[in-house]
This record gives structure tokens, sequence and C-alpha cells, in this order.
């Protein structure tokens, strides 16, 4: 059977890139964030997503000016989670993950991206060694369930980002957007908006119910839409994500079927490759707003 799908012409029209939103560790080894801000000026970049230990390398407050300056908006703040831990460590889980809402809070995100961890050893380093991954599981239930409550009082929405099978022991325990998705409805029953989920194609691509989970999620839960490719071969396990286009997924007829729920947030280009690391500044900007105009 083939899910029905918006028409292209429901689509979103990308091509004045107004919709882009640049994840800043796409271009981390070029310049720290106020360099990254800069650029997004010079490439009409309207929004971006930082991660936390770039916004610490220049200093909050800076952070906050500098995005508000260049008059930048946000799709999402990278990231919180990392909730599994052993007893020792469970207070450094709970209080990190406070902060990084109150981080996200003040930059003015729209939510804060969890990465929700694997097992404690390397979650929170540490913690001591566990192979019992169903207890992750528990742990990252709990960990976010409670990080919601002190979430709701910041008015600041969660986003768990299912990751790729293969980060399930080290960053991940979450694969799939329906194991995601089955934490938004046990935590978050009433679908206010509090707790969603960000998609980020990378990770799910491959999933044979995505098309089905997408629809499923809605639009109260899809807070976040992440782009990149998938390239054959993949050299290495985290850092050789593709440009759009230059891989094997299937851009469009993801993003027809996200927005085809109603997501109307930015697109947001989050690509960590050792390759694109190597370029200038200005020439991964550039392609980066030549291929969301053309292929994404
Ligand atoms: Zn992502």
């Amino acid at each position: 059977m083939r899910l029905a799908l918006p028409h292209d012409g429901a689509m979103r029209d990308l091509s004045d890139h107004a919709l882009l939103s640049l994840n800043t560790a796409t271009v981390r080894k070029q310049g720290d964030l106020l360099a990254i801000v800069e650029a997004c000026a010079r490439h009409g970049i309207r929004a971006v997503s930082p991660w936390r230990d770039q916004v610490a390398q220049v200093g909050l407050g800076r952070a906050v000016r500098a995005v508000k300056d260049a008059g930048l908006k946000l799709s999402g703040y990278c990231r919180g989670g990392m909730f599994p831990a052993d007893a020792a460590h469970a207070r450094e889980a709970r209080d990190d993950n406070r902060r990084a809402v109150d981080e996200a809070a003040a930059l003015g995100a729209p939510c804060l991206v969890l990465v929700v961890g694997g097992l404690p050893q390397f979650s929170r380093p540490g913690s001591a060694p566990s192979k019992d991954l169903s207890t992750a599981h528990a742990m990252v239930e709990d960990g976010i369930g409670a990080l919601l409550e002190y979430a709701r009082g910041a008015g600041m929405p969660l986003a768990i980002e299912p990751l790729h099978p293969m980060y399930a022991a080290d960053r991940a325990c979450v694969n799939t957007l329906a194991h995601a998705l089955d934490l938004c409805d046990r935590l978050d029953p009433d679908r206010g908006g509090a707790l969603g989920v960000a998609l980020d194609v990378y990770h799910v691509w491959w999933d044979p119910l995505l098309h089905a989970q997408i629809e499923r999620a809605g639009r109260e839960r899809m807070l976040a839409y992440h782009v990149c490719d998938w390239l054959v071969p993949t050299r290495d396990l985290l850092l050789d994500r593709g440009m759009m286009g230059d891989g094997v997924v299937d851009l469009r007829r993801i993003r027809a079927a996200v927005e085809g729920v109603g997501f109307d947030g930015f697109v947001e280009v989050e690509i960590f490759s050792k390759d694109w690391w190597a370029r200038p500044m200005d020439e991964v900007l550039a392609t980066v707003v030549e291929r969301f105009r053309t292929v994404v």
C-alpha cells in the first residue's frame, strides 16, 4: 500500500531560502559562534540552531546579543539529554539539563532538542559501566518526565530527537520516531505542545514506518525538522554526513510528509562532516543555500 501524500503544490516554496536555518555545528571548525552569525548575515540566512559548547565558548550574554543584533531567529537549541547515569551522576544530569532549558529560553529558542543518551557510562562519563539497555530506556523516560516539569515552568518545549540505531550505545537509545512518540504520548498525553520530536532525516530516512509515524506525530508533536543526506558509503559513524543532494535520502518526499501534517517551522541544515569542515565557511554556506533552494 502506498501512503497518500500531499501534492508538490502543497509544499512550501524554498526557493528564496527564507525558511533555512543553519545548525551551527555545520561550520563549527571554521569559526566561533560570533563569526558564524556574521557569516549568516552575508548569506541571507535568517535562523540558526546553536550548540551549547559554542554558546559557552563566547559566553551566553554575548551569544544572546549577537543573535538579537543580527535579527536571527532560532529553530532550536542543541542540546539537552544524556539522561542515563549512575546514582553518583544523577544530579549532574538533572542540573545540566535544567541549565540547558534556561539557556534555550535566554536565547529565544522555540525548543530544546534532546539527545537522550545511551548506556550510563557513555551518556554521563564516570558512571559505572552497564549493558542494561532496558534500564537506560527507563532512565530516559524518567529523565524526560522530570525535566518536562521544569521546562513547562520555563515555557520551553522539549523535542526528542530519535537517533540512528548505530548510536544506541553512546548517544541515544531512542532510535525510531515510533519510540519517541510513545514517550511523548505517555509523558504528555494532552498534546499541548510541551513535548514533541525533532525529526532529522539522517536518523530516520531508513525507517519503513517513517511516513505513518509522521502522520501520528501531527503538527503538535513536530517541533523541528533537520536535513542533510546519507552518503553511500558512509565512512565515519559520526562525521560523514552528506550535503543535501549528495546522498540517497528522498528529501522532497519526507518534507512533503512533514509539511503535510502542518509543520510550518524552519528547515534546519545540520551537517557534521570532516569534508565540509575542511572547506572555507563561505563556500560551505553558499553550497548550503544553493542545495536548500534546489533539492530540499
Ligand atoms: Zn539533528
